[in-house]
């Protein structure tokens, strides 16, 4: 190494010092001190951003450097630096990290993220990794075992985009039924993928056991989280390796953007001779896939979605309570077939998520005291009548918005066979326990007397 070279790498380890310190102390905290700070902290905003006490949004694209050695020592990653805002940028840097430690909340490993411009952009980072040809095992086939309950995008994404490009997505049609998962393992298989509660069935499947069966063929579990968020649910926690957000929906309210992240354990099992990879998932698909196939996210998008992350347990506390007084609602409806939500007792898979589903750090809240389940703020119904008579409901709304959209401050509602669930098909939406008279109801923060009245109104329509 060129001795110019090397001073900068030994300069900069102070500065990675530092960021240990910051983020050791970060994990003392208690999860919205976290969600409102994260790594940016006072001598962050003192020392490199003029004292502003919210984040900057730096739209530049490209980072300068003081001589040719910075700059040499920068783009081989030799030293902290964001070089360009394809691989790396500060504002996304922040919002990086927050994440990060959301999801490892009250974790004792360490954990990583990476942005993406997408939920679907975090899903192909996450899983292309796995599916790589391996070096004198280039003709024999790969696979991945999926729960058939996942977002419509999810399913496209894996039954074609895959299949095209000779992939095989084995479905699990009860994810909570840990035999299915396991019947669909092979010396192939690359790894386990599930979402839950799922989009939009609100399927749940036991984390821990589906880790545990994973891990026992030496292959990651990768979750899609989306529906959750790190409020109610952690699934690295419970043994998952890596997790997936659509950063669009549930982790912010405002509904001013799209965006994904992957976050991931250090390190996770895998069966793919890759060390780095295994080591720093996320840091890895950051600074190598990424920076080549370009998903990054844009700077302003991150302190957008960071802005409203800062909320994120109370919003999910509110949301949660308002969709269990709609799902009571509508569970006694007579023009209601049956309700989908994790918190109704009479939801099969109750028992289940009621294990899983908790409001973080409920016991350190005035109003609680103590651990209190919440369940989220997606629910969906099936109308008697068929088809044409949720057709009819749904038309029949007055404030709750038609769209294909969840986790807003708005209540939304579509009809996911004739919408995000669309192209899968029949035959795919029969796999995933879609019927078409399904209604989708993502319940916002309204008072939840009038969301009951808008349905109540629409219902009478049926
Ligand atoms: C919307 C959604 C996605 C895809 O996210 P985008 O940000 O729209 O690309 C993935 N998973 C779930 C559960 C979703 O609801």
């Amino acid at each position: 190494m060129r001795e110019g070279v090397a001073n900068y790498v030994a300069k900069a380890e102070e500065e990675l010092r530092q960021r240990r310190l910051a983020w050791q102390e970060a994990k003392q905290w208690k999860f919205d001190t976290v969600a409102v700070h994260g790594l940016y902290t006072v001598a962050e905003a003192i020392e490199r951003n003029q004292g502003a006490i919210i984040e900057p949004v730096y739209l530049a694209t490209s980072q300068a450097y003081r001589d040719s050695d910075e700059l040499e020592a920068a783009l081989a990653y030799l030293i902290p630096t964001w070089c360009y805002a394809r691989i790396a940028n500060p504002s996304v840097y922040y919002l990086e990290w927050t994440l990060a430690l959301l999801e490892g909340y009250g974790c004792d490993f360490e954990t990583a993220c990476c942005a993406t411009s997408s939920g679907m952009a975090a899903i192909v980072s996450a899983i292309e990794p796995f599916l790589v040809r391996l070096p004198g095992r280039e003709l024999e086939p790969v696979n991945f075992v999926a729960s058939a309950h996942v977002y419509g995008g999810t399913f496209q994404q894996f039954a074609v985009r895959q299949r095209e490009k000779g992939v095989e997505v084995r479905w699990v049609q009860h994810p909570e039924r840990l035999e299915e998962w396991a019947a669909q393992i092979d010396q192939h298989t690359r790894f386990l993928y599930g979402e839950l509660p799922s989009n939009p069935t609100l399927a749940f499947f036991d984390i821990a056991a589906v880790a545990e069966l994973a891990h026992s063929h030496g292959i990651p579990l990768i979750v899609d989280s989306t529906v959750a968020t790190p409020a109610l649910l952690r699934p690295l926690q419970h043994g998952a390796d890596i997790v997936v957000h659509s950063a669009t929906k549930s982790l912010t309210a405002s509904g001013f953007g799209i965006a994904g992240a992957v976050i991931a354990r250090k390190p996770i099992v895998t069966n793919i001779p890759n060390d780095p990879m295994r080591e720093d998932f996320a840091s890895y698909i950051k600074f190598l896939p990424n920076r080549d196939n370009g998903p990054n996210l844009s700077p302003l998008q991150a302190i957008l979605t960071a802005s409203d992350v800062r909320t994120l347990r109370v919003r999910m506390d509110m949301l949660s309570e308002n969709a269990r007084l709609v799902a009571e609602f509508l569970q006694d409806h007579p023009k209601v077939e049956r309700v989908s939500y994790p918190g109704l007792p009479s939801y099969p898979l109750h028992a289940l998520a009621r294990r899983y589903m908790w409001l973080v750090d409920a016991e350190y809240d005035h109003r609680y005291r103590e651990k209190v389940n919440r369940y989220g703020h997606l629910l969906s119904f099936c109308v008697k009548g068929g088809h044409e008579a949720a057709r009819r409901v749904l038309d029949g709304l007055r404030r709750i918005f038609r769209a294909t959209d969840l986790g807003r401050i708005k209540s939304v509602a579509t009809i996911p066979a004739i919408s995000t669930h669309q192209q899968q098909g029949e035959e795919g939406r029969k796999l995933a326990s879609i019927p078409d008279n399904l209604i989708r109801l993502s319940v916002g923060a309204e008072h939840p007397d009038d969301l009951i009245a808008d349905l109540d109104q629409a219902l009478a329509r049926a």
